[in-house]
């Protein structure tokens, strides 16, 4: 039998041994926390990538649908969007830490859509060397429609969320720009208007690896919130990249961006070929939409909630051109 007081020096040890161990063990604030890491993959050296689920954005079963990437350099971190919704961007932020503990030092927007931004706020630190980086007219853009972004999402059933909880860039893009990661250089390039008027690309030179943001969706039908033939432009320069593979705003990344960017421009065109043919014969925008209501959508997800809606924006944009 062994009594209490010959286990106590050896307990008081353990306690000792077991405190070392736990100053020892790296501190993660956002598992302590009790936040759920996002499932995030590293598609090539330090590139880690989170794919959201083809939904449209809301915040019921809405919040996680765009793509989300981080890339790890010797000095520190670059996010590359941060998910539709302040908790998406606390699972994003759990997830770097799992990672890395580099701060993390860019925060990079695509473009203005709350599921590439929302997740913002959870992203800062409140360091002066951490910069909010985006295309020069994503600012007036987002402002413009931040309040619509919030009211929608309280509407459908998230949290009343602060003003503050839209972040805005404090570093901004008008053609390219370079950051430094330590040992990687990213080029961020601003686009003319095309998915939205306010398109950037990350590029990564050491892997090869292009972040289109939403020039590219894969699966999930594109949404034109910016201009129809401008977007076709820009996937005419995005097709001549040499890209050793592209992560697209929504779907799966791919090593063939010519390829995988087909479906796209094919969807793309068929709208501008059959909407500038409606308006040519005289046919007003009511029956327009009707009569090509399905028209281009095979193969693709969400047409119920966005084909339409293209539609309009593709009539308006084509009605007064020569
Ligand atoms: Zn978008």
């Amino acid at each position: 039998m062994v009594t209490s007081s010959a286990l106590r020096p050896q307990a008081s040890l353990l306690t000792v041994l077991l405190g070392a161990c736990l100053l020892l063990l790296p501190v993660t604030p956002a598992r302590a926390a009790g936040v759920e890491p996002l499932p995030t993959r590293e598609i090539a050296r330090g590139i880690h990538v989170h794919q959201g689920s083809h939904h449209a954005w809301s915040a019921h079963d809405g919040e996680d649908v765009a793509n989300i990437g981080f890339i790890v350099g010797a000095r520190c971190v670059a996010v590359i969007d941060t998910g539709g919704s302040p908790a998406i961007g606390a699972r994003l932020k759990a997830a770097i830490e799992r990672v890395t503990t580099l701060p993390v030092c860019y925060v990079i927007n695509t473009h203005m859509h709350p599921d590439h931004v929302l997740g913002n706020a959870a992203l800062k630190t409140g360091d002066p060397g951490q910069a909010f980086i985006a295309h020069v007219r994503l600012g007036p853009s987002l402002s413009a429609r931040a309040p619509y972004y919030l009211e929608a999402f309280h509407r459908d059933g998230g949290a009343a969320l602060a003003p503050d909880a839209v972040v805005y860039p404090t570093q901004t893009v008008t053609e390219r720009t370079f950051i430094d990661l330590g040992d990687r250089k990213l080029e961020l390039r601003a686009w003319p208007t095309a998915h939205t008027d306010n398109d950037l690309t990350v590029f990564d030179q050491e892997t090869g690896t292009l972040f289109t943001g939403d020039l590219l969706f894969m699966g999930h039908l594109p949404v034109i919130d910016g201009q129809l033939r401008g977007w076709l432009h820009v996937i005419g320069e995005l097709k001549a990249l040499d890209v050793k593979r592209a992560v697209p705003g929504h779907g799966t990344v791919t090593d063939d961006l010519r390829q995988a960017i087909v479906p796209e421009e094919t969807y793309l065109s068929t709208v501008l070929r059959e909407v500038r043919a409606a308006i040519k014969a005289g046919v007003p925008i009511a029956r327009t939409l009707d009569q090509l209501s399905a028209t281009g959508t095979a193969g693709w997800q969400l047409a119920d909630e966005f084909h339409r809606r293209n539609l309009t924006a593709a009539y308006a944009e084509l009605e007064w051109e020569d």
